[in-house]
């Protein structure tokens, strides 16, 4: 007798092509039955109460950590990133799940809020009420410290979770779930469900109360419509085109540094990575002279030998070699590398000058080990350009003097001066964009608030003479309300 084959898909090696793992493709019907499972559990997850959920997500991320050099060596494999940046990832990852674990109680605390003086008679109140289950999407390019970014605080909160991680990257996503399982007090609390883009696509149909989404504008853009057929609310993390300025008065070693290391790590993989530079014309040539001789010292190469690794996306490769192409075409000029710089599935590092504003390499994100770096007069001259894009995720600005002023100004989510990718680690301040970036915060109390609702609750503390919610009242009465808003001019509260 036949037996009835279960679909499957393959992760790789990026480095190798060599299979890494087989992993099954999740159907929409066996989605829905492990959300409903979630859903029971989430009963459970709730009473335990916030000291009983802390206590296992702090032992979630002791275990973690005790297995860093299996998780590390894992991602490295999947992702073809070098082991040691895996291990930064994993280490920061942690600091969120600590994070969330100590500071949901506080966050969810009922706060109390002035009644005003016409219900001066009432207490008002507001509570925080988890969602019951969130289901979170993630991208591969960090495919630990992203999706735990919404996991923990979901988890935190009170929710049970449903993971679905990216195609390229499933081994990590069932490691978490497999580390997570040894600490849990019961099943179902935090489920990894595997497949392509359609079992995300169930997953979001599937009546969880909240879909996080992390990865493309593109498929955010397909999330948030299938998440509208079921009036699923979202929260999109999408890409960047993020920006550095740099102006005359800045630590130039320090900022072509971090903004090479920015560009470059993780291969140009990363969504808060600078893409384009904005440096004031009198420090250029010393900028890119400096940017170049530190090119000069990495290479791409397979994990132990590169200071970054392989594009994990064989796809991606023809995106970054269209957008130097076209920067050339355009206008710009390589001042290291060129075209010849992309060898599948590396690149080496690419740095580009002058590349005219509505090229294609400025628009729309690389996602490569590229960058452009373009002068401007002044600071003005600065922000406008970083503004005048599509994408509003992070920004980076380098300026002894001016860096709080020029911030100000940025439309985007999150702005580092004199540094960069740090607030991506620091776990109480919210992450997310603005515009093509997408809507809703991770991390922070921002980003844990997004995991809950907020239950209004009013209270008469006592009888006042005066009822106006009756059909007892009197024309009186409301003379005197309207004598009343007209003396405190509105200000009932
Ligand atoms: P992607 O959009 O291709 O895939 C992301 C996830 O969506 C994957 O799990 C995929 O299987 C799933 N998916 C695909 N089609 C779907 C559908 N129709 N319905 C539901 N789910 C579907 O993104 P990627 O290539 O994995 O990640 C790279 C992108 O992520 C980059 O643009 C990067 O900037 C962005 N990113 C953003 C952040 C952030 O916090 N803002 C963080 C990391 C990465």
């Amino acid at each position: 007798m036949a037996t009835k084959r279960i679909p499957s898909f393959d992760s790789h090696n990026p480095a190798t092509a060599e299979v890494v793992g087989t992993y099954p493709i999740m159907n929409a019907k066996q989605v829905g039955e492990i959300v409903s499972h979630a859903r029971n559990a989430s009963i459970q997850w709730q009473k335990l109460g916030f000291s009983g959920r802390k206590k296992v997500l702090l032992a979630w991320s002791t275990l973690i950590i005790k297995r860093i050099d299996h998780i590390a060596t894992l991602i490295s494999l999947e992702t073809g990133k070098p082991v040691g940046d895996a291990k930064l990832e994993v280490s920061i990852a942690v600091g969120h799940i600590a994070w969330a674990a100590r500071h949901a109680e506080e966050i969810m605390r009922t706060s109390y809020r002035a009644p005003g003086l016409l219900l001066a008679n009432m207490s008002a109140t507001v509570q925080r009420s988890p969602l019951g289950v969130v289901g979170v999407i993630g991208p591969w390019n960090y495919p630990l410290f992203t999706p735990v970014g919404s996991i923990s605080y979901a988890l935190a909160a009170g929710n049970t979770v449903v993971f679905k991680p990216s195609e390229y990257t499933p081994g990590v996503g069932m490691w978490l779930e497999e580390i997570f399982s040894e600490v849990a007090p019961f099943a179902d609390i935090f489920t990894t469900i595997t497949g392509l883009g359609e079992t995300g696509g169930a997953l979001c149909t599937s009546g969880v109360d909240k879909l996080s989404f992390t990865g493309s504008t593109r498929t955010a853009k397909i999330v948030a419509a299938q998440c509208a057929t079921t009036m699923t609310p979202v929260v999109l993390e999408c890409g960047g085109k993020d920006p550095v300025i740099v102006a005359a008065d800045a630590n130039l070693e320090r900022a072509v540094d971090a903004t090479i290391w920015s560009a470059m790590a993780n291969a140009g993989q990363s969504c808060i990575g600078a893409e384009r530079v904005y440096v004031d014309e009198r420090v250029a040539d010393k900028f890119i002279s400096l940017a170049v001789e530190l090119a000069q010292t990495i290479h791409a190469g397979a994990p132990g030998d590169g200071n970054y690794g392989p594009a994990t996306m064989p796809s991606q490769i023809k995106v970054i070699q269209s957008h130097i192409k076209a920067a050339i075409k355009d206008g710009g000029t390589c001042a290291y590398g060129g075209p010849e710089s992309v060898k599948a599935p590396f690149v080496q590092p690419v740095i580009l000058l002058n590349v005219p504003e509505d090229s294609v390499a400025i628009e729309e994100e690389t996602f490569g080990p590229t960058i452009i770096i373009n002068q401007v007069k002044n600071m003005r001259e600065a922000i406008d350009l970083s503004n005048a894009s599509s994408y509003g995720l992070g920004a980076n600005v380098w300026s002894k003097r001016q860096g709080k002023r020029i911030a100000a100004q940025l439309a985007c989510g999150m702005v580092a001066i004199n540094s960069t990718f740090s607030f991506a680690a620091i776990a109480s301040v919210p992450f997310g964009g603005v515009k093509d970036s997408g809507y809703g915060r991770v991390h922070g109390p921002e980003g844990l608030l997004e995991y809950t609702y907020p239950r209004t609750v009013v209270r008469t503390r006592f009888n006042l003479p005066l009822n106006l919610l009756s059909f007892k009242r009197k024309v009186r009465e409301e003379n005197l309300v309207v004598r009343l808003t007209g003396w405190l001019k509105g200000r009932f509260g």
